[in-house]
């Protein structure tokens, strides 16, 4: 006789996750599929940024805000160690200080938690950020920090205090309604949600093949854990994260900055890079990133672009050690258009995926939305 529950999730990433914790606290009954004996995608290769103000304003803003308040519960629920310590986007460059001058006075009215701080009071924020040439920084309050493989690792267990059955190992092969076929058996549900990342080949292909959908490969590095317990502050970005975020797209002098970095280093447009910093639970900085697109991505790294990530780092951020533990690359999936991809391929199965690269920041508020949708 074939397993039962009310709701299947494939794909134990971070949507995967923040979906079984939505549903199982709307008191469903969850079974959670991972294939891997342990998530080994997007969500355990991220910066673990939380990051509203990257959103653009309006709705997808409010649902990285409402995500972020459901972080929060499920972070202490599971007693999970997070970092709410807000962002500090620095700026060294008039332009880059044009940008966010500008977004300080624009972004409050708009519902962004942010001011503008000189360059002394960004220096009293942080002791990681360069003094030389600093100009000043915007300050917001709403960016939280995780682990994100402490999280991939651990919230599974609060998960199944809930009553959610986590099948790890257990690739999901084939879904018929009720039926979902796994490599470990057959279970029956009433419902099923895809969350299965960048894999458009296993479920539902000719759905992805016609979707549009397509990848990025990001480039990552990660310090050694920074000695004597130095503590980063407020996560850090720089000029260059302003051309990435279309929050900063409300911005009238976003052009002439823009115009600037593709004059004068075109190598970091190239290779999409701009440069983020955030601490992990064991002090370590992680360092991040460049962005390639396609369906066809190297799985090689190029020592190019870890290069002139450091570089860049260097710019703007003080480091006690700048050894590197680590380097690696992730995938994820996007949508050229849209924030994220959703489908019903089948009635009562949803896929949700391809939040780029805002996953860890909307996966809760996505989830909220996808259990409205199920059961208003
Ligand atoms: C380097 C990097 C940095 C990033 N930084 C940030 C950040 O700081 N903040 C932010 O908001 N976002 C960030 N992102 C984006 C974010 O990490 C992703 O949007 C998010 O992790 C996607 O989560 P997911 O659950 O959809 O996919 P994944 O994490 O890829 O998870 C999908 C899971 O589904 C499983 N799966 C697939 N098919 C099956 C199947 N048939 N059966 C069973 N299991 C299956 C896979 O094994 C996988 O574990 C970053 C991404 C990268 C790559």
């Amino acid at each position: 006789m074939a397993n039962r529950a009310e709701v299947a999730i494939v794909g134990a990433g971070i949507l995967g996750l923040a979906h079984a914790y939505v549903l199982a606290r709307k008191g469903k009954r969850v079974v959670l599929f991972e294939r891997g004996r342990r998530a080994s995608g997007a969500s355990i290769r991220n910066f673990g940024m939380v990051w509203p103000i990257g959103q653009p304003s309006g709705e997808m803003h409010q649902m990285a805000l409402r995500s972020r308040e459901i972080w929060l519960e499920a972070l202490r629920a599971a007693s999970l160690s997070y970092r709410p310590t807000g962002s500090l986007h620095v700026a060294y460059q008039t332009d880059e200080a044009d940008v966010l001058r500008e977004f300080a006075e624009i972004g409050p009215p708009a519902g962004y938690a942010c001011e503008w701080l000189n360059s002394t009071q960004t220096l009293n924020h942080s002791r990681a950020v360069q003094e030389n040439s600093l100009l000043g920084a915007v300050r917001s309050h709403t960016e939280i920090t995780v682990d994100p493989r402490e999280v991939a690792a651990d919230f599974v267990g609060y998960l199944r205090e809930l009553g959610v059955e986590c099948c790890y190992g257990s690739p999901v092969q084939k879904i018929e309604l009720p039926r979902v076929e796994t490599s470990l058996g057959v279970w029956e549900v009433d419902a099923a949600i895809v969350c299965a990342g960048d894999d458009f080949q296993t479920l539902y292909p000719e759905v992805f093949a016609a979707s549009g959908l397509t990848k990025c490969k990001l480039q990552m590095m990660r310090t050694v854990p920074q000695p004597d317990g130095w503590q980063l502050g407020p996560a850090l970005a720089a000029g260059l994260t302003l051309r990435f975020y279309k929050a900063f797209s409300i911005c009238t002098t976003l052009p002439r900055l823009k115009a600037r970095v593709a004059a004068e280093k075109s190598e970091y447009d190239h290779w999409g890079i701009h440069v983020l910093a955030s601490q992990t639970a064991d002090g370590a900085i992680t360092l991040g990133d460049s962005h390639e697109y396609g369906l066809d991505l190297s799985v090689f790294d190029r020592s190019e672009v870890d290069d002139l990530i450091l570089h860049e780092a260097q710019t703007f951020l003080k480091l006690p050690s700048w050894r590197i533990a680590e380097r690696w690359h992730g995938v994820y999936a996007l949508h050229p258009e849209r924030p994220f991809f959703e489908a019903e391929p089948a009635p009562g199965v949803r896929i949700v995926t391809a939040p780029g690269g805002s996953g860890m920041t909307l996966s809760f508020g996505l989830a909220e939305r996808t259990a409205g949708l199920f059961y208003a």
